[in-house]
């Protein structure tokens, strides 16, 4: 049994690691998180009453907040994925992604690298910082290949450039003070408990709502679609069992077009949830001003992680999509809250 501390935890991915960490396995789990507008504790409602689960409100930029939660939990494991995650957003106001992902970051590296000096040999050694990134780091595809784990870097947005920075702090943490360090680098998730300013769940509730449904550009930017269940099981393989120093890619092996995910949604909501008075969902696509800079592609070769971890995806596009969408069908009562105060589903980052 360890001690999992997640950053970020009440967040859309985090949260899903923190609820397969607690119904899965014996580990026990601290969340800290500041609670942003992408935190939600209602992400964490299946595990809040497990005596195995612990949450702390707290910024990872602040640094005695951080030395005295590691002090006093003492984790096997730092699992980072607090962050700033809207691309869109990062147009907008890129100063938070700076402070968060970057400097927050290092504030949590050099909090963990005290911790871990502190800690007798034989713990130290099993000990592991583990930081959630993005496939985003690597720039953008033409029509062929795949991202490796050593395509290098070449960021496009003030978020991934934030991420890439970070990636970059945590691996000199490693080379330079032995820190034993594991980086992912993931596509793009979705499932359960998405925050709905993301494609597909915001798409997912227009089209039951009869909205428009926006589609940047001419909807052909193509993304490799991962699971965040899968996703969550790959993270807590690579904390446990990724080697010191290395990086793993996690993909769905899922590429899709924006507008191929966008017409599929369209299909299982006219399944699920037919109005006449809407008629098909198809109906609502509006093609919109595509986002600056957009990237065209990411694809992931996530043929490491399976070979040296024995990690594979257990969704199909197909499967996943379709829980998700009878996940917002059925959890009315949590995007309603977000629907009807936070974020009404307005278009972000024109710059
Ligand atoms: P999210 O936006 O849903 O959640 C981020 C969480 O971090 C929120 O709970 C928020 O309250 C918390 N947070 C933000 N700033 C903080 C701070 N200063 N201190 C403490 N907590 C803070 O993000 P997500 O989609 O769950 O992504 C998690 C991680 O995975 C991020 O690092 C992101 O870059 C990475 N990632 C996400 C995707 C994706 O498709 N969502 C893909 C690749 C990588």
């Amino acid at each position: 049994m360890s001690r999992f501390l997640v950053t970020g935890g009440a967040g859309f991915i985090g949260s899903a690691v923190v609820r397969h960490l607690i119904a899965g396995t014996g580990h026990e789990v601290l969340v800290v998180d500041k609670l942003t507008y992408a935190g939600n504790l209602d992400n964490l409602k299946p595990a809040e009453t497990d005596p195995r689960y612990a949450f702390l409100k707290a910024d990872i930029g602040d640094p005695v907040a951080m030395r005295e939660a590691l002090a006093s939990f003492r984790p096997d494991v730092v699992m980072h994925l607090a962050a700033e995650s809207h691309v869109d957003r990062s147009i907008d106001g890129p100063g938070a992604f700076i402070q968060t992902n970057v400097v927050g970051t290092y504030v949590l590296l050099q909090a963990a690298l005290e911790y871990w000096r502190s800690l007798p040999q034989a713990e130290q050694a099993g000990f592991r910082f583990h930081h959630v990134s993005t496939d985003e780091v690597f720039g953008s595809l033409g029509a062929d290949g795949l991202f490796s784990e050593t395509t290098p870097y070449q960021p496009n947005s003030p978020y991934s450039a934030s991420k890439a920075a970070s990636d970059h702090l945590v691996r000199a943490w490693h080379h330079t003070y032995g820190l034993p360090v594991v980086l992912s680098n993931c596509s793009n998730n979705y499932g359960p408990y998405h925050f709905p300013e993301k494609l597909i769940p915001l798409v997912i509730l227009n089209a039951l709502e009869g909205k428009e449904l926006p589609v940047y550009g001419d909807g052909g930017q193509v993304r490799d679609w991962l699971h965040v269940e899968d996703h969550a099981r790959a993270l807590c393989l690579i904390a446990e069992t990724g080697l010191p120093g290395e990086s793993y890619n996690v993909g769905g092996n899922a590429e899709r077009t924006n507008l191929d995910v966008v017409r599929a949604i369209c299909g299982l909501v006219d399944r699920f949830a037919p109005d006449t008075a809407i008629g098909p969902r198809e109906k609502l696509i509006r093609f919109v001003a595509d986002r600056p800079g957009h990237d065209r592609r990411y694809a992931i070769d996530a043929g490491k992680i399976a070979r040296e971890l024995g990690w594979r995806p257990q969704e199909s596009f197909e499967s996943g999509l379709e829980k998700t969408v009878r996940w917002y069908l059925d959890n009315p009562h949590w995007w309603g809250r977000i629907r009807s105060g936070l974020y009404r589903g307005e278009r972000l980052g024109l710059s």
